[in-house]
C-alpha cells in the first residue's frame, strides 16, 4: 500500500453567508460530506477556509486520495484548483482526523503577518508556506473556540435560561386554578 499526501488551493464560487456555529454554511456542508467519506476511505487531513479561498491537505492511500481529489475537482462550489503538493509519504502525520477544519483564525493571521501577506491566498504560497500551513492544521486543537472571518470569537451558544422550575410550577398551578375557576363560574350561569 502506497501513501501519498496532497495539498491544493482553490477559490470558492459561492458568496460567503453569515457564520453559523463558527462555520460558514456552505463550508459546513462540505465538511459533513468530507468527514463521512474520508473516514470511510481512511483519509486524514484538514481544510482552511478564509477570504473565500480554500486550502486543503489530504493524506492516505494513493488510490483513495486520487479518487477523492477527482470528485473534489468536479465540484462547482470552487474553481481555479491548483495542486500545491502531491508526493509519496512514509507514514501518516495526522493520527485521527478525517477532515480537520480550521477557520481563518488568529494563528493564520499571525502566519500571514509573519510573511508580509495581506490576505489569505494559498494559490500564491511558496512550498515553505504550504508546509507551515500544514503544521498549523496539525497543531490546531479540536476544542479551540471557533473564530469567524472577522476574528470575532463566537462564544459558545447559551440556551436562554427560561423560567426556573419553581416559577414554572407556580404558573402551571395558577393556570389550572384559573381554568377551574372559569369552569366553576360557567356551571353557575
Ligand atoms: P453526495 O451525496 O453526492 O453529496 C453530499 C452533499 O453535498 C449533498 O448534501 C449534496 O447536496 C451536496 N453537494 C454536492 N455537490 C454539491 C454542489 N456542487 N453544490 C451544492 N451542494 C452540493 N469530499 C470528500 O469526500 N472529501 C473531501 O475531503 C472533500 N473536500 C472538499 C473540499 C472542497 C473545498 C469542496 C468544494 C468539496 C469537497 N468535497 C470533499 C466534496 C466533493 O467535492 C463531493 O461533493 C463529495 O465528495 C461527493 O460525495 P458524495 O457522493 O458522498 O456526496
Amino acid at each position: 500500500m502506497s501513501l501519498i499526501r496532497l495539498a491544493y488551493a482553490s477559490e470558492a464560487t459561492f458568496d460567503a453567508q453569515p457564520v453559523e456555529k463558527g462555520v460558514e454554511p456552505h463550508v459546513a456542508r462540505i465538511l459533513l460530506t468530507s468527514r463521512k467519506n474520508n473516514a470511510r476511505a481512511n483519509l486524514v487531513g484538514g481544510l482552511y477556509y478564509g477570504n473565500n479561498r480554500f486550502f486543503q491537505y489530504l493524506e492516505g492511500e494513493e488510490n483513495e486520495v486520487r479518487k477523492t481529489f477527482g470528485r473534489i475537482k468536479e465540484d462547482d462550489r470552487h474553481r481555479n484548483i491548483m495542486t500545491l503538493i502531491e508526493e509519496p509519504i512514509e507514514a501518516r502525520t495526522f493520527s485521527d482526523w478525517s477532515m480537520k477544519y480550521v477557520p481563518l483564525s488568529a494563528d493564520v493571521r499571525r502566519f500571514l503577518e509573519r510573511h508580509g501577506l495581506d490576505s489569505f491566498n494559498p494559490q500564491a504560497f511558496s512550498s515553505e508556506q504550504c508546509e507551515e500551513m500544514i503544521q498549523l492544521i496539525r497543531d490546531s486543537k479540536q476544542g479551540q473556540k471557533l473564530v469567524n472571518h472577522d476574528e470575532t470569537v463566537t462564544a459558545p451558544s447559551r440556551k436562554p435560561s427560561g423560567f426556573s422550575p419553581a416559577l414554572r410550577f407556580g404558573l402551571i398551578a395558577a393556570a389550572v386554578c384559573l381554568v377551574g375557576a372559569l369552569i366553576y363560574a360557567g356551571s353557575l350561569l
